[in-house]
Parts: structure tokens; sequence; C-alpha cells
């Protein structure tokens, strides 16, 4: 006798009723570029369909992803000066606290996260402070971070969000959170991020491109699997809330690794170069956008992803809603 599981196949009504993985907007969170200034909405050439973002501008687009169901969004800044010590990123008068005020004063039920790290900020683009002989010096990094990220938290940021890959930053900000009474500020941790090309378009976005060396002494190498986990368990047990994991495509067997072995959330970060590898074949007509997106973002979440960091997240809701 043949087993026949096509019969649960015939028609587009059983399928959906089958459906064992759904994609709801709710799950997305958005990334968003600011910069100073007023009524800026500037392209991002490697990023089509992504833009630079005045304070003013990126709460109307904020408003706008709100009406597609999007929920929370994962702030980036890009400050007019940058220095060794990335002495902006820690500015109480910064880029992303400014958007933080402005965004919750409009929009306050819109969960606002910030990404942590100094790459935007230093004049050499890595993402912690520099020695005088090029080395990356963790313990000096690890105050400028909890600074920063504290200078979120009085703004007003739900979560911060630190993506620098210094060892021990998850303690040192949840300790500075404590100790300035902001117990309900929460962190989500890249715990899990690989030195990988497929950041190139973001460095684009935030001109954070390291002028000497590379960052594979603190982001972890691609071909790695029990480093992640130990990576993962170690954030876990210095108070992240949740957990990320990054890039997302190339690494969907690590997404369900940490699923499995932890109980947080786990968030995957559907990455730049992800996104506009889809943008350049569709632009070519080599493919469907809209099908290939939504088929990405569904790999992820079936991977074991809770929630995506994806630049698509608009249109993908926008998609989803139209299904
Ligand atoms: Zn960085």
């Amino acid at each position: 006798m043949i087993i026949r599981p096509r019969r649960l196949r015939q028609s587009a009504g059983l399928r959906a009723m089958l459906q064992e993985t759904r994609l709801a907007p709710r799950n997305f969170i958005s990334p968003l570029f600011v910069v100073s200034g007023k009524g800026v909405k500037e392209p991002i050439a490697a990023m089509p369909g992504q833009y630079h973002f005045s304070v003013d501008t990126l709460v109307k687009e904020i408003s706008e992803l709100k009406q597609n169901g999007i929920l929370s969004v994962l702030l980036f800044g890009i400050p007019d000066q940058k220095d060794a010590k990335a002495s902006r990123a820690y500015a109480d008068d910064g880029i992303v606290p400014q958007a933080v005020k402005a965004i919750k004063d409009k929009l306050p039920e819109m969960t606002v996260i910030t990404d942590v790290c100094l790459c935007a900020y230093t004049d050499h683009g890595h993402c912690g402070v520099a020695t005088p002989d090029g080395r990356i010096d963790n313990d000096a990094t690890l105050d400028l971070l909890a600074r920063q990220a504290l200078s979120h938290a009085k703004a007003g940021a739900d979560f911060t969000a630190p993506s620098d890959m210094m060892d021990g930053r998850v303690a040192a900000i949840r300790a500075a959170l404590n100790q300035h009474h902001f117990p309900d500020v929460g962190i989500i941790s890249y715990a899990v991020k690989y030195a990988s090309a497929f950041y190139g378009p973001f460095r684009e976005a935030t001109d954070c491109a390291p002028q000497f060396g590379d960052r594979k002494t603190y982001q972890m190498d691609p071909a790695n699997t029990r480093e992640a986990l130990k990576e993962a368990l170690l954030d876990i047990e210095e108070g992240a809330d949740m957990i990320m994991v990054k890039p997302a495509l190339a690494y969907l067997d690590i997404i369900s690794l940490v699923r499995v072995e932890c109980l947080l959330p786990v968030v995957a970060y559907n990455v730049s170069g992800e996104y506009s590898m889809v943008k350049a074949a569709a632009e070519k007509g080599w493919l469907d956008e809209t099908k290939i997106m939504l088929e990405m973002l569904l790999s992820i979440k079936r991977a074991g992803a809770d929630l995506i960091v994806t630049y698509f997240a608009k249109e993908a809701a926008a998609a989803l809603r139209d299904e």
C-alpha cells in the first residue's frame, strides 16, 4: 500500500490549515538609521528602500510601521563627529537619545530597542577602544558601552542591544542600569555574532568600516558551532533578556541549536547583505522579490527565531496583509 502524504496538500484550504509555521508583523523588528538634521530621508545606495532619517522623518516612518502592525524598532545612530573615545556614543544629547525621546513622545506604545556599540562613533571604526598598538581593549570598552546604554535608558529606551561582542558587556550594562534605577530596561544581547561578509551594505549605511585590521578578534569565526552556544549561555548568565544570532540565513543551524538549548526568546538578524542580495536580483528580474522575501523570513522563523530583525519588516507586513 502506498502511503499518501499528498492527501494533505490537495487544496489551498487544507494547506492553509496545516501550515506549521506562520509569519506575523508582530514578530518583526524594523532596524532604522538616524542622523542629525531636519526633513532628512536620504536613500542608502547599497540598501534599496532603506534610508537615513532625521528624528522628525524617523517618527513619521515609525508611525507607518505601526499602521502595518510592526510593534518594535531597532535604532542605529550616525553621529556628526567621530573620535577615538566615541564621545558621541554616550552623550545624553546624542542622536539616539534624541530619537528615543521623540518616538516615546509621539508613539509611547512602540517598543524601542537601541543598538549599543562604538563602531559608528569611533574614528577608526572598531566596536571598542583601540590601544596605541592597534588592539581592541576589551575592559576599557565596557565602561563606555555601559554609559552608552545608560544614555539610551535615560531617554526612555525599552531595551538596549549590545552588538560589540566584548566579553562581559552584558553584565557591565546590567549593573549600570540597575545602579541607576533602570531595572525594567532590558538587554537583547547580540550573543552570537559572526565575523561575516554579509554585513557589507550596513557598513555603508553607518560608515563604520574598520580603518585598520578586521573584527575577527571579537566577532566569531563562521566555522564555529560550540562557541556559539558558549557565547549564548554566558550572556544569559550575565543577565540578557533575549539573545540574538547574527546573521540569519547562513546560520539557520545555529538559530535552531540556540533555540533548543536556551530558554530565552531568540532573535535573528536578517542582515543587510541578505536584504541587498534579494533587492539586486529582483531589480534584474531574476527572482520574485515578494515570494523570496517571505520564504526567507519563514525559514528563519522555522529554524526557531521568535523575533526577526529585518529590513523587509514593512514590505513583509504589507505582503502578509495582502496574502
Ligand atoms: Zn560595532
